[in-house]
Order: C-alpha cells, then structure tokens, then sequence
C-alpha cells in the first residue's frame, strides 16, 4: 500500500503502517474515552479516562495486527509467499499469492477470525478477573471493551462477502463443490458488492439521524465495495485468458523487411571531449550531419550518463555470415 513504513517484522513477515494507522488510534481512543468508559466504570478523572482509553486503542491495534499476523502465518504454513501485513485507517490487509486449493483458502481466512475470538475470549476473562479479584474498574472496562470490539471484529469479518474473511470461506466452499475457482471468487465478491452497498446506506442512514460515525461506516462500505469489484473484474479477465497461450495472441506470421546491403554503422562522428557548450533547443543539440535531426543532450560530466566521449567504433561485418549481424557483435572498445 502506497505512504506506508515498514516497522519490524509479524510472523516473519514485513509489517507496515499507512500514514492513516493513527486515525484508527484516535477514532478508537476518542470513542472509549469519551463515552464507554464513563459509563462502564464512573467516577474516575477526565484524564485517567484519556490515559487508558489510549491504551485501549493501542490494545485493539495490537490485537487488529494478531489477526492479519494468523492468516499471514497459516498462509506461509501451507507454502503460500506472504509479501507483508499492512495496518491502515479500516482495520488491515495482508498481501500473499494465491492459495492453490480450496482448503488453503478457506483455513487461510478463517484463521484471522479465529483469532479475534479468542483474543475476545481472553479480554472478557481478564476483564472478569481484574474486575472481581482485583476490582480495578477501569481496567476492567478496557478489557471488556477490548474483547467485545475483538468479537464483533470477527463477526463482521465473518460476513460472507469477499474481501472480507467470511467472503473467502464461502469462496472456498464453492469452489470446493463446483470445482471452479474463479465463478467461486465471483459469487463471493458479488456478495461483498451488496455488502458495500449496504453497508454504504446504513452510515448514511445514521449520519443522517445524527451519528458522526456513520461516515465511518459509509468509508468501510466504499472500501469493500470497490475491493469487490476490483475482484470481480480479476477473475472475469482470468476466466476469459483460460486454455490461451502467449502464441494465441502472438502473428504467426509477421511482415519483415530485408535490408538491401549489408549492415552500415550511422553514427554520428564526433571529436572526443567535445564540450557541451549553450543547449538553446529545450534540451537538445543540433545533430552535425548536416540537414540531420537533433540529437539527445547527454551530461558530459557524468561519466553515468554516456558522455560525449569517442562516438563507438564497429567492426566490418563478415561478408560470409549465416545471417544479418547484430550491432553488439560489431562494437569494439574505443580507443
Ligand atoms: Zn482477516
């Protein structure tokens, strides 16, 4: 993903952030500071309420990136290239090839949601615990907070709509039945059009009624909506080049023109270190032949960027050649 950093390393894979990540943080730390936990655990300071609803943010962050990190490295387990984990404003994106089977794909994305339960699982426990053993309120609430916001992560991954991880599960299982993998990739990423769509009309519907983070909810639609149609258009082109080789878009058998003498050099000839002298044609310089067409200015004091040094020198062709003779095999060494 373009504007992004790597920042170390998941399961062996690359982990980068888009410049956007932070807005996740704040979004997630505005909303639990300034709603859910005074009304989970009341009775604390503005600033304590700040603190750990940071720290809140920062654990669901941390518990998004567990998630990319399972189905990174399920897909690594079954032999498939994971080119890196990529955290960004709507949540994360692994980028690996192509599972071979249906079972890869599916045990691939269920391992993310998978994942979000059990850290759900033992963010309600721990919750549970510091709540009525050691009665640390606030913390509990962040906990709490974290395991509900990691369940209903996995639930709305669950829905069965490609990209999202459900929408892979149901692309496994039909083509797993039909024996097609693009017609599967396509029914799933029809679903996650609909998805979109829905998706896009239920922010509207609640930013209209009030809510600002119902435009949330309208940007996680866009996104998914058109992540689906970018599949869907992948797989049509894959299904339509299916059984064609390189040679069915090739000529059989294409026009050439035989050159009548045989091959002459027609370089330029210039004096060595000739200096590069006013450019007064944006850049180019006038060819010597006379009537010639300008030629490309080069840099003469960049060794890198071809100088005017000796203009090459070539070698007679053989007359008795087996065919025409390639320039490379005619340049010799200046000098
Ligand atoms: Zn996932």
């Amino acid at each position: 993903m373009k504007g992004s950093l790597s920042m170390g390393r998941i399961a062996g894979v690359p982990l980068r952030f888009h410049w956007s990540a932070p807005l996740l943080i704040i979004v997630l730390a505005v909303g639990l500071g300034g709603g859910t936990l005074p009304e989970w655990a009341p009775n604390h300071s503005q600033g304590a309420y700040r603190a750990w609803a940071v720290a809140g943010a920062l654990l669901l962050g941390a518990s998004l990136i567990a998630h990319e990190g399972a189905h990174a490295l399920v897909a690594r387990r079954v032999g498939i290239k994971v080119k890196d984990v990529t955290v960004f404003a709507l949540g994360g994106v692994t980028r690996m090839g192509q599972a071979t089977t249906a079972r890869d794909e599916g045990v691939i994305a269920a391992a993310g949601p998978l994942t979000s339960l059990v850290c759900g699982g033992v963010g309600l426990g721990a919750a549970v615990l510091t709540h009525d053993v050691a009665h640390w309120a606030l913390v509990s609430a962040v906990l709490a907070w974290a395991g509900w916001a990691n369940i209903a992560l996995a639930a709305f991954n669950l829905v069965p709509a490609a990209p999202l991880d459900g929408g892979r599960v149901l692309q496994a299982v039909i083509w797993r039945a039909r024996g097609d993998r693009e017609r599967a990739a396509r029914i799933a990423a029809r679903c996650g059009q609909v998805a979109g769509a829905l998706l896009v009309g239920a922010g509207l519907v609640e930013f209209f009624a009030g809510a600002t983070a119902g435009l949330w909810l309208v940007l996680l639609g866009w996104f998914l909506s058109m992540a689906a149609v970018a599949e869907v258009r992948r797989s049509t082109l894959t299904e339509s080049l299916r059984g064609l080789h390189a040679s069915d878009a090739m000529r059989p058998h294409p026009r050439c023109r035989r050159l009548p003498g045989p091959l002459r050099p027609r370089l330029p000839r210039r004096p060595a270190h000739r200096p590069a002298g006013p450019l007064g044609n944006g850049g180019r310089r006038p060819d010597p032949r006379p009537g010639g067409r300008p030629a490309a200015a080069r840099n003469d004091h960049d060794p890198g960027s071809g100088g005017a040094g000796p203009a090459p020198r070539l070698r007679p062709a053989p007359a008795d050649g087996p065919g025409p003779p390639l320039v490379t095999s005619l340049l010799m060494p200046p000098g």
